[in-house]
């Protein structure tokens, strides 16, 4: 444990609880803040330690000592203000990395330019996840690696079961790739063009939007 990193995360809404959870589970040391009460209650037994602050405040900050965690994740959503405030104490407390969590384009630049390691758009992403499977019950997740470029997961059309990788000639005609696919409990990657799809696989595919669309609208 003691070389592990050291994580913080700030605001224990659904986002951040759900970071912080996940965190801990898989065995990190996880310091949860929030600033209201009844949430540090409900959140005792989560995680490694939980403390109620608010962290727009630098003296309280810097007296958590928050400049020596690795990793510190800002997950206040709705008051933007003490979002931004959040980080920027973070950042002038001199803390290695810093993820936060924007609500829009505009907050996001304004994190990143204010010093914010990574932003995140945890709303937006799950917007795409849930429309590109509206357009396709097929699909299980989206993840955008640019506006123009994605990385889909989505269960085999019908029309390609039966046939080849090669066969389905996927590369030319939707200028997408298959990188892997998923039978039962295996994971076949990356798949050889000999290899037959069978009714019950998952692809995964990376390629342009229009093309995974294509692949998407496949009955
Ligand atoms: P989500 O959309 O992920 O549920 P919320 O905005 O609802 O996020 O929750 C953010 C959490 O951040 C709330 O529990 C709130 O109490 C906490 N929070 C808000 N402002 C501060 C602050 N200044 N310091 C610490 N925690 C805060």
């Amino acid at each position: 444990m003691k070389n592990k990193k050291q994580y913080a995360v700030i605001g224990l809404g659904r986002f951040g609880t759900s970071v912080a959870i996940t965190l801990h589970k898989m065995g990190y040391e996880v310091l949860a803040i929030d600033s209201r009460e009844e949430r540090v209650q409900e959140f005792s037994d989560e995680v490694t330690h939980v403390v109620q602050a608010d962290t727009t405040d630098e003296d309280t900050l810097s007296a958590l000592g928050i400049r020596n965690f690795d990793v510190v994740v800002v997950a206040i959503g709705e008051d933007i203000q003490a979002n931004i405030l959040t980080t920027l104490q973070l950042k002038e407390l001199g803390v290695p990395y810093i993820v936060t969590k924007a609500k829009n384009t505009l907050h996001g630049k304004m994190l990143e330019k204010m010093g914010a390691d990574r932003v995140v758009y945890p709303e937006r992403d799950m917007g795409q996840r849930v429309a590109h499977n509206l357009v396709s019950s097929n699909v299980m997740d989206y993840i955008e690696l640019s506006p123009e470029l994605g990385i889909v997961e989505v269960r085999v059309p019908k029309a390609l079961v039966g046939k080849t990788l090669a066969e389905t000639d996927l590369r030319a005609k939707f200028e997408i790739n298959v990188v892997a696919i998923k039978r039962e409990e295996v994971v076949i990657v990356p798949p050889l063009p000999s290899e037959k799809f069978t009714e019950r696989d998952i692809l995964v595919v990376v390629g342009g939007m229009k093309g995974i669309q294509r692949l998407e609208e496949l009955a």
